[in-house]
Protein backbone atom coordinates (compact mmCIF):
# COMPACT_ATOMS: atom_id res chain seq x y z
CA UNK A 1 0.00 0.00 0.00
CA UNK A 2 1.25 3.74 -0.57
CA UNK A 3 2.36 6.30 2.07
CA UNK A 4 0.30 8.54 0.68
CA UNK A 5 -3.65 8.92 -0.18
CA UNK A 6 -3.57 9.06 -3.95
CA UNK A 7 -6.19 6.25 -4.29
CA UNK A 8 -8.19 8.15 -1.31
CA UNK A 9 -8.44 11.46 -3.22
CA UNK A 10 -8.89 10.09 -6.88
CA UNK A 11 -12.57 8.20 -4.64
CA UNK A 12 -13.20 11.45 -3.29
CA UNK A 13 -12.60 13.35 -6.29
CA UNK A 14 -15.54 10.53 -8.41
CA UNK A 15 -17.80 11.87 -5.85
CA UNK A 16 -18.22 15.33 -6.71
CA UNK A 17 -19.61 17.22 -9.38
CA UNK A 18 -17.91 20.36 -8.78
CA UNK A 19 -14.40 20.31 -7.60
CA UNK A 20 -12.19 23.76 -7.85
CA UNK A 21 -8.49 23.97 -7.13
CA UNK A 22 -7.07 26.73 -5.56
CA UNK A 23 -3.15 27.56 -4.97
CA UNK A 24 -1.30 30.08 -3.10
CA UNK A 25 -1.25 33.97 -3.29
CA UNK A 26 1.83 35.41 -5.96
CA UNK A 27 1.65 32.25 -7.81
CA UNK A 28 4.76 30.61 -9.29
CA UNK A 29 4.95 28.05 -12.02
CA UNK A 30 5.04 25.42 -9.49
CA UNK A 31 1.46 26.86 -7.45
CA UNK A 32 -0.07 27.04 -11.71
CA UNK A 33 1.44 24.29 -12.67
CA UNK A 34 0.61 21.76 -9.48
CA UNK A 35 -2.96 23.40 -10.17
CA UNK A 36 -3.26 23.90 -13.69
CA UNK A 37 -1.88 20.34 -14.14
CA UNK A 38 -4.68 18.75 -11.83
CA UNK A 39 -7.56 20.59 -13.55
CA UNK A 40 -6.25 19.38 -16.93
CA UNK A 41 -6.06 15.96 -15.51
CA UNK A 42 -9.22 16.18 -14.09
CA UNK A 43 -11.09 17.76 -16.89
CA UNK A 44 -10.05 15.27 -19.40
CA UNK A 45 -10.50 12.26 -16.90
CA UNK A 46 -14.00 13.18 -16.06
CA UNK A 47 -15.79 15.27 -18.88
CA UNK A 48 -18.72 15.46 -17.29
CA UNK A 49 -17.85 17.31 -13.88
CA UNK A 50 -17.24 21.27 -13.16
CA UNK A 51 -13.59 21.62 -12.70
CA UNK A 52 -12.39 25.13 -12.12
CA UNK A 53 -9.13 27.32 -11.42
CA UNK A 54 -9.36 29.81 -8.21
CA UNK A 55 -7.33 32.12 -7.06
CA UNK A 56 -6.11 35.96 -8.04
CA UNK A 57 -3.86 37.25 -10.86
CA UNK A 58 -1.38 35.27 -12.26
CA UNK A 59 0.52 38.30 -13.47
CA UNK A 60 3.51 37.70 -16.44
CA UNK A 61 3.09 34.01 -15.82
CA UNK A 62 -0.35 34.04 -18.52
CA UNK A 63 1.64 32.12 -20.80
CA UNK A 64 0.99 29.11 -18.34
CA UNK A 65 -2.31 29.26 -17.30
CA UNK A 66 -5.29 32.04 -16.59
CA UNK A 67 -7.30 31.52 -13.83
CA UNK A 68 -11.72 30.80 -14.22
CA UNK A 69 -14.43 33.16 -12.82
CA UNK A 70 -15.82 31.41 -10.08
CA UNK A 71 -19.19 32.53 -7.90
CA UNK A 72 -19.97 31.76 -4.55
CA UNK A 73 -22.68 29.50 -5.49
CA UNK A 74 -19.72 27.11 -7.41
CA UNK A 75 -18.63 25.91 -3.69
CA UNK A 76 -22.21 24.53 -2.45
CA UNK A 77 -21.49 20.60 -2.41
CA UNK A 78 -18.00 20.89 -3.96
CA UNK A 79 -15.09 19.12 -3.17
CA UNK A 80 -11.98 21.86 -2.86
CA UNK A 81 -8.22 21.02 -3.45
CA UNK A 82 -5.60 23.34 -2.69
CA UNK A 83 -2.08 23.13 -4.41
CA UNK A 84 1.56 24.02 -3.18
CA UNK A 85 0.48 25.97 -0.13
CA UNK A 86 1.96 25.55 3.44
CA UNK A 87 -0.78 27.28 5.66
CA UNK A 88 -4.35 28.94 5.08
CA UNK A 89 -3.44 32.31 5.09
CA UNK A 90 -1.24 31.85 2.14
CA UNK A 91 -4.96 30.03 0.45
CA UNK A 92 -5.59 32.42 -3.00
CA UNK A 93 -9.15 32.86 -2.95
CA UNK A 94 -10.52 32.84 1.37
CA UNK A 95 -13.51 31.40 -0.70
CA UNK A 96 -12.04 27.71 -0.34
CA UNK A 97 -13.67 27.67 3.20
CA UNK A 98 -17.24 27.07 1.25
CA UNK A 99 -16.45 23.82 -0.45
CA UNK A 100 -18.06 20.90 1.45
CA UNK A 101 -14.49 18.83 1.50
CA UNK A 102 -11.30 20.15 1.60
CA UNK A 103 -7.97 18.07 0.37
CA UNK A 104 -4.72 19.75 0.81
CA UNK A 105 -1.75 18.80 -1.57
CA UNK A 106 2.04 20.06 -1.21
CA UNK A 107 5.48 19.59 -0.37
CA UNK A 108 6.40 21.70 2.10
CA UNK A 109 6.88 20.94 5.55
CA UNK A 110 3.45 20.51 6.94
CA UNK A 111 3.45 22.77 10.12
CA UNK A 112 -0.33 23.69 8.95
CA UNK A 113 -2.65 20.70 9.05
CA UNK A 114 -5.46 21.92 7.44
CA UNK A 115 -8.13 19.91 5.25
CA UNK A 116 -10.02 16.99 5.75
CA UNK A 117 -7.41 14.83 3.54
CA UNK A 118 -3.38 15.43 2.98
CA UNK A 119 -1.14 14.97 0.77
CA UNK A 120 1.98 16.15 2.00
CA UNK A 121 5.03 14.43 0.52
CA UNK A 122 8.51 17.20 1.66
CA UNK A 123 10.34 15.15 -0.53
CA UNK A 124 8.73 15.94 -3.66
CA UNK A 125 11.16 18.69 -5.56
CA UNK A 126 7.44 20.56 -6.24
CA UNK A 127 3.79 20.14 -5.54
CA UNK A 128 3.61 19.69 -9.67
CA UNK A 129 6.03 16.17 -9.14
CA UNK A 130 3.67 15.25 -6.70
CA UNK A 131 0.34 15.62 -9.03
CA UNK A 132 1.98 13.85 -11.52
CA UNK A 133 2.74 11.00 -8.56
CA UNK A 134 -1.22 11.36 -8.12
CA UNK A 135 -1.77 11.02 -11.86
CA UNK A 136 0.95 7.76 -12.01
CA UNK A 137 -0.60 5.77 -8.90
CA UNK A 138 -4.08 6.10 -11.01
CA UNK A 139 -3.16 5.81 -14.35
CA UNK A 140 -5.51 3.43 -14.92
CA UNK A 141 -8.91 5.86 -14.45
CA UNK A 142 -7.01 8.97 -15.01
CA UNK A 143 -5.83 10.82 -18.42
CA UNK A 144 -2.66 12.65 -18.79
CA UNK A 145 -3.51 15.32 -21.39
CA UNK A 146 -0.70 16.85 -23.47
CA UNK A 147 -1.51 20.56 -21.26
CA UNK A 148 -1.10 19.08 -17.99
CA UNK A 149 2.13 17.44 -18.74
CA UNK A 150 3.57 20.72 -20.53
CA UNK A 151 2.18 22.54 -16.94
CA UNK A 152 3.44 20.15 -14.40
CA UNK A 153 6.87 19.77 -16.11
CA UNK A 154 6.65 23.50 -16.19
CA UNK A 155 6.24 23.61 -12.28
CA UNK A 156 9.22 21.56 -12.00
CA UNK A 157 11.62 23.29 -14.16
CA UNK A 158 10.04 26.30 -11.63
CA UNK A 159 10.69 25.09 -8.14
CA UNK A 160 13.94 22.94 -9.13
CA UNK A 161 15.29 25.90 -10.37
CA UNK A 162 15.79 24.14 -14.05
CA UNK A 163 16.90 20.51 -12.10
CA UNK A 164 19.80 22.75 -10.31
CA UNK A 165 18.59 22.74 -6.65
CA UNK A 166 19.44 19.72 -4.25
CA UNK A 167 15.48 19.06 -4.35
CA UNK A 168 16.23 17.28 -7.82
CA UNK A 169 16.19 13.59 -7.17
CA UNK A 170 16.57 10.55 -9.56
CA UNK A 171 12.58 10.08 -9.68
CA UNK A 172 12.04 13.52 -9.97
CA UNK A 173 13.79 13.18 -13.34
CA UNK A 174 12.08 10.20 -14.42
CA UNK A 175 8.61 12.08 -13.74
CA UNK A 176 10.07 14.99 -16.14
CA UNK A 177 11.30 12.45 -18.48
CA UNK A 178 8.05 10.91 -18.44
CA UNK A 179 6.32 14.00 -18.51
CA UNK A 180 8.02 15.04 -21.74
CA UNK A 181 6.90 12.15 -23.68
CA UNK A 182 3.64 14.12 -23.68
CA UNK A 183 4.07 15.81 -26.96
CA UNK A 184 4.68 19.32 -25.69
CA UNK A 185 7.94 21.51 -26.74
CA UNK A 186 9.78 21.52 -23.35
CA UNK A 187 12.16 23.76 -25.27
CA UNK A 188 9.31 25.97 -25.49
CA UNK A 189 8.55 26.07 -22.12
CA UNK A 190 12.12 26.53 -20.68
CA UNK A 191 12.57 29.36 -23.05
CA UNK A 192 9.52 31.48 -21.40
CA UNK A 193 10.19 30.55 -17.98
CA UNK A 194 14.23 32.38 -18.73
CA UNK A 195 12.83 35.38 -20.53
CA UNK A 196 13.32 38.50 -18.52
CA UNK A 197 11.85 41.90 -18.75
CA UNK A 198 14.25 44.39 -20.22
CA UNK A 199 13.43 46.41 -16.72
CA UNK A 200 14.05 43.10 -14.59
CA UNK A 201 17.13 42.90 -16.34
CA UNK A 202 18.29 46.06 -15.54
CA UNK A 203 17.22 45.99 -11.64
CA UNK A 204 19.47 42.47 -12.14
CA UNK A 205 22.49 44.49 -13.07
CA UNK A 206 21.24 46.92 -9.77
CA UNK A 207 21.16 43.84 -7.37
CA UNK A 208 24.69 42.86 -8.86
CA UNK A 209 26.62 45.94 -8.20
CA UNK A 210 24.96 46.89 -4.81
CA UNK A 211 24.90 42.90 -2.87
CA UNK A 212 26.69 43.01 0.01
CA UNK A 213 28.56 39.81 0.95
CA UNK A 214 29.44 38.97 4.52
CA UNK A 215 32.72 36.92 5.33
CA UNK A 216 30.70 34.04 6.26
CA UNK A 217 28.60 34.25 2.82
CA UNK A 218 25.59 35.74 3.95
CA UNK A 219 24.35 38.20 0.78
CA UNK A 220 21.69 40.68 1.45
CA UNK A 221 19.92 43.27 -0.96
CA UNK A 222 17.18 45.94 -0.12
CA UNK A 223 14.49 46.72 -2.68
CA UNK A 224 12.73 50.05 -1.17
CA UNK A 225 9.93 51.52 -2.96
CA UNK A 226 12.03 54.01 -4.58
CA UNK A 227 13.85 51.28 -6.27
CA UNK A 228 10.94 49.22 -7.64
CA UNK A 229 10.00 52.56 -9.00
CA UNK A 230 13.26 54.00 -10.45
CA UNK A 231 12.76 50.26 -12.35
CA UNK A 232 9.47 50.67 -12.68
CA UNK A 233 9.47 46.57 -11.28
CA UNK A 234 6.48 45.24 -8.82
CA UNK A 235 7.11 42.99 -6.22
CA UNK A 236 5.39 40.39 -7.95
CA UNK A 237 8.02 40.68 -11.07
CA UNK A 238 10.94 40.16 -8.53
CA UNK A 239 10.81 36.18 -8.19
CA UNK A 240 12.64 35.64 -11.43
CA UNK A 241 16.01 37.55 -9.66
CA UNK A 242 15.61 35.64 -6.09
CA UNK A 243 18.14 33.12 -7.45
CA UNK A 244 20.73 35.47 -8.82
CA UNK A 245 23.02 35.65 -5.45
CA UNK A 246 23.57 32.35 -5.28
CA UNK A 247 25.50 32.18 -8.59
CA UNK A 248 28.08 34.51 -6.84
CA UNK A 249 31.00 32.54 -5.63
CA UNK A 250 31.33 32.52 -1.94
CA UNK A 251 27.34 33.05 -1.27
CA UNK A 252 25.95 30.27 0.86
CA UNK A 253 23.11 32.07 2.57
CA UNK A 254 21.28 35.23 0.92
CA UNK A 255 18.52 37.84 1.53
CA UNK A 256 16.22 39.64 -0.69
CA UNK A 257 13.89 42.63 1.06
CA UNK A 258 11.70 44.38 -1.28
CA UNK A 259 9.78 47.07 0.62
CA UNK A 260 5.67 46.69 0.39
CA UNK A 261 3.76 49.66 -0.15
CA UNK A 262 2.34 48.89 3.11
CA UNK A 263 5.59 49.60 4.86
CA UNK A 264 6.66 46.23 6.26
CA UNK A 265 9.26 44.08 4.09
CA UNK A 266 9.00 40.60 2.57
CA UNK A 267 12.17 38.77 2.93
CA UNK A 268 13.19 36.23 0.68
CA UNK A 269 15.45 33.96 1.86
CA UNK A 270 17.66 31.22 0.38
CA UNK A 271 20.41 29.13 1.09
CA UNK A 272 23.03 26.26 -0.23
CA UNK A 273 23.01 24.43 3.15
CA UNK A 274 22.08 25.84 6.00
CA UNK A 275 18.61 25.17 7.07
CA UNK A 276 17.09 28.65 7.28
CA UNK A 277 13.51 28.34 7.35
CA UNK A 278 13.64 28.51 11.34
CA UNK A 279 14.46 31.75 10.64
CA UNK A 280 11.72 32.59 8.60
CA UNK A 281 9.05 31.15 11.14
CA UNK A 282 10.78 33.50 13.95
CA UNK A 283 9.74 35.98 11.78
CA UNK A 284 6.05 35.95 10.55
CA UNK A 285 6.81 33.09 7.67
CA UNK A 286 8.05 29.65 6.43
CA UNK A 287 9.23 27.40 3.79
CA UNK A 288 11.48 24.81 2.75
CA UNK A 289 15.03 24.35 4.82
CA UNK A 290 16.53 26.12 1.92
CA UNK A 291 14.48 28.63 0.08
CA UNK A 292 11.84 30.29 2.64
CA UNK A 293 10.25 33.55 3.11
CA UNK A 294 9.49 35.69 5.91
CA UNK A 295 8.06 39.27 6.51
CA UNK A 296 10.19 41.99 8.35
CA UNK A 297 8.49 45.40 10.12
CA UNK A 298 11.12 47.24 9.48
CA UNK A 299 15.03 47.51 9.12
CA UNK A 300 15.97 46.87 12.49
CA UNK A 301 14.09 43.67 12.17
CA UNK A 302 16.25 42.61 8.94
CA UNK A 303 19.37 43.67 10.58
CA UNK A 304 17.83 40.99 12.87
CA UNK A 305 17.16 37.88 10.40
CA UNK A 306 20.42 38.62 8.79
CA UNK A 307 22.15 38.11 11.92
CA UNK A 308 20.17 35.15 12.74
CA UNK A 309 21.09 34.04 8.96
CA UNK A 310 24.80 35.35 10.14
CA UNK A 311 24.92 32.57 12.90
CA UNK A 312 23.81 29.85 10.73
CA UNK A 313 26.20 30.66 8.41
CA UNK A 314 29.58 30.34 10.74
CA UNK A 315 28.17 27.29 12.32
CA UNK A 316 27.59 26.04 9.43
CA UNK A 317 31.44 26.84 7.95
CA UNK A 318 32.77 26.02 11.45
CA UNK A 319 30.96 22.65 11.50
P1 LIG B 1 9.37 33.16 -1.93
O1 LIG B 1 10.62 33.77 -1.48
O2 LIG B 1 8.18 34.00 -1.76
O3 LIG B 1 9.52 32.60 -3.32
O4 LIG B 1 9.07 31.91 -0.98
C1 LIG B 1 9.96 30.85 -0.83
C2 LIG B 1 9.30 29.74 -0.07
O5 LIG B 1 8.89 30.19 1.22
C3 LIG B 1 8.05 29.23 -0.74
O6 LIG B 1 8.09 27.82 -0.67
C4 LIG B 1 6.91 29.75 0.08
O7 LIG B 1 5.90 28.81 0.16
C5 LIG B 1 7.51 30.01 1.43
N1 LIG B 1 6.97 31.24 2.01
C6 LIG B 1 7.10 32.50 1.52
N2 LIG B 1 6.48 33.41 2.29
C7 LIG B 1 5.91 32.73 3.31
C8 LIG B 1 5.11 33.08 4.45
N3 LIG B 1 4.79 34.34 4.70
N4 LIG B 1 4.71 32.08 5.27
C9 LIG B 1 5.04 30.81 5.04
N5 LIG B 1 5.80 30.40 3.99
C10 LIG B 1 6.23 31.33 3.14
Amino acid sequence: MSLFPYKEILEMIKKYDTIIVHRHMRPDPDALGSQGGLVEILKESFPKKRIIKAGGPVGDLDFLITMDEVNDDDYKGSLVIVTDTANTPRISDERYKLGSMLIKIDHHPNDDIYGDVQLVNINASSCSEIIADFYLANQDELTLPKEAARLLYAGIVGDTGRFLYPSTTPHTMRIAAKLMENDFIPNEVNNQMNVVSQKVAKLTGYILQNLTISEVGVAKILLTQEILNTFNVTDMETSSIVSIPGTIDGVLVWGIFVEQTEGHFRCRLRSKGPIINEVAKRHHGGGHPLASGANARNKEEIDQIVEELTDLASKWLNE
